[in-house]
C-alpha cells in the first residue's frame, strides 16, 4: 500500500477539472506583481481580481521603502519563536500599534492569521470547553478547535436565533462557551449580524470570539471592521485579524481587553513553536497601517467599487451574493461549467478564485473575486464585460 493510495481520488478530480486542456485552477503562478490591480499570468497582463489585496497596500511604496530600510538595519529574519529569540523591539511596537489601532488593552502578534486562529482558539477552548462555531467557518477556526480538543456545536450560519437555542441547550453544563465569528465571510462576502449575536452573548453569558479578517480596513469608521460598525465592539471579547489583507503584508493578531492574555503566550502552541515575523515584513505593516488609519476615502472607495461589481454583475444576469461587500462571489450550480468559466475568464484577461465544493456554503462552485480600493472604474467595467462575455461563452448565460 503506498502513502499516496489516499490521494488516487483527488488526483482523478484534478485531472477532470484540467479535462479539455484547461489549467490547474490551484495552480496558477502571478509571474510578477505589475501594480495593486494588475499582474502577468502566462506571460500577459491580467488584471487581478482574487487577491484579497482591498485596499493595495502590497504595493504601496512607504511599506516598500519602511521594509527595505529595516532589512537593512536589522537584517530579514529573526530565526526564533516569540519565546525565545524571536522577540524583536519591532514585534512589541506592532502590538502596541495594533492594540492602540483597536483601543483595546493587548495585541499578540502571530507569524499567520491561520496561526492567529490556531493559536487563540486551540488555546481558549480546551477540552472541558464548548465552542460554538459558524457552520461556515474559515479551515483557520476548524483546525484551532481540533488542536485544542474542544467539544464542537455548529450553528446555522448567521443564524443568531440558531446559535441562542444551541446555547441554551448547553445550558447547566460546565466548561466555558466561546462562540466564534466571521466579520464578513470570505467566500460569499456575506456579513454577520453582529449586534444580534453579541445580544445573544449578553444573554447567555457566552464569549464571543470575532474574526474580522476580511473586515478589518474595510468596513467601520474607523475600518475596525463589522463590530465597529455595528456598535458592539464592547461584547467582543477577542478580534483575531491578519495583516495578509487590507494591509498587503502577512501574518496575524488577536487583541483583547482581558488581563490574562498575556498568558496565552506561554500556552499556545502556533505562537510559541514557529519563527516569529521578520523585521521588513512588520515595518511594512507598521507604514500600512498608518495610511489604513488616516486614509479613510480609501474605505469609501473601496465600497465604491464593490458596489459598481456587484450591480453590473447583476444587470449582466449573472446570480452574486446579496451583501454588497469587497468579495463578490458569482454563484454557479455545476463544476465543470464553473471551470469552463474560470478559464474563460482568464483568457480574457482576468483573474478571479475558483472556488469548489466542499469548501463553498451551499456546495455551489463560486467564481469568487475580490474588489480593491486602487481598481479604476474602467478596470471593474472591464471584467464586468469579461464576465458577461465568458458566462456567454460557456453557456452559463444565453448566447
Ligand atoms: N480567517 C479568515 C476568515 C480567512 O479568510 C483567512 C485567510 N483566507 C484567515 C483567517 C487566515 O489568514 P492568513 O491568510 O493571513 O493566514
Amino acid at each position: 500500500m503506498t502513502l499516496f493510495a489516499k490521494f488516487d481520488g483527488l488526483a482523478q478530480a484534478i485531472d477532470q477539472l484540467r479535462a479539455d486542456g484547461g489549467r490547474n485552477p490551484f495552480g496558477v503562478v502571478i509571474e510578477r506583481p505589475v501594480s495593486s490591480t494588475v499582474g502577468v499570468i502566462e506571460g500577459r497582463e491580467t488584471l487581478l481580481f482574487g487577491t484579497n489585496n482591498y485596499l493595495g497596500l502590497s504595493q504601496y511604496a512607504p511599506s516598500i521603502e519602511a521594509a527595505a530600510a529595516a532589512a537593512r538595519s536589522m537584517g530579514v529574519g529573526t530565526t526564533g519563536s516569540r519565546i525565545a529569540n524571536g522577540t524583536f523591539g519591532l514585534h512589541r511596537e506592532l502590538e502596541q500599534r495594533i492594540a492602540a489601532f483597536f483601543r483595546r488593552r493587548d495585541a499578540m502578534v502571530f507569524s499567520t492569521g491561520y496561526q492567529a486562529n490556531l493559536g487563540t482558539i486551540s488555546t481558549l477552548a480546551g477540552k472541558d470547553d464548548y465552542l460554538l462555531l459558524d457552520a461556515d467557518s474559515h479551515a483557520s477556526i476548524y483546525d484551532g478547535s481540533r488542536l485544542g480538543y474542544a467539544q464542537v456545536v455548529r450553528f446555522r450560519h448567521n443564524d443568531p436565533d440558531d446559535l441562542h437555542k444551541r446555547l441554551r441547550r448547553l445550558d447547566g453544563t460546565p466548561g466555558a462557551k466561546l462562540v466564534v465569528v466571521e466579520g464578513i465571510y470570505s467566500m460569499m462576502g456575506d456579513i454577520a449580524p453582529m449586534a444580534e449575536f453579541a445580544a445573544v452573548k449578553r444573554e447567555t453569558g457566552a464569549w464571543l470570539l470575532a474574526d474580522e479578517a476580511h473586515s478589518v480596513g474595510v468596513i467601520g469608521e474607523h475600518g475596525r471592521g463589522v463590530a465597529e460598525r455595528d456598535g458592539v465592539e464592547a461584547d467582543i471579547d477577542f478580534v483575531v485579524g491578519t495583516f495578509s489583507k487590507s494591509l498587503g503584508t502577512v501574518g496575524g493578531y488577536c487583541v483583547s481587553d482581558h488581563p490574562e492574555m498575556d498568558l496565552l503566550r506561554l500556552c499556545s502552541r502556533p505562537y510559541m513553536f514557529t519563527a516569529s515575523l521578520p523585521p521588513e515584513i512588520i515595518a511594512a505593516t507598521m507604514a500600512a497601517l498608518v495610511e489604513l488609519e488616516h486614509r479613510p476615502e480609501l474605505r469609501t472607495a473601496l465600497m465604491g467599487n464593490a458596489q459598481r461589481l456587484h450591480s453590473g454583475l447583476v444587470r449582466a444576469g449573472l446570480t452574486t451574493g446579496p451583501a454588497v461587500s469587497p468579495v463578490v462571489a458569482v454563484v454557479l450550480d455545476d463544476v465543470a461549467q464553473a471551470v469552463a468559466y474560470w478559464n474563460r475568464l482568464l483568457d480574457l484577461g482576468v483573474y478571479v478564485n475558483l472556488s469548489l465544493p466542499p469548501a463553498t456554503p451551499n456546495q455551489n462552485p463560486l467564481l469568487r473575486s475580490s474588489v480593491m480600493a486602487t481598481h479604476t472604474p474602467a478596470q471593474i467595467d472591464t471584467a464586468v464585460e469579461a464576465f458577461a462575455q465568458a458566462a456567454r461563452d460557456v453557456g452559463v448565460l444565453p448566447a
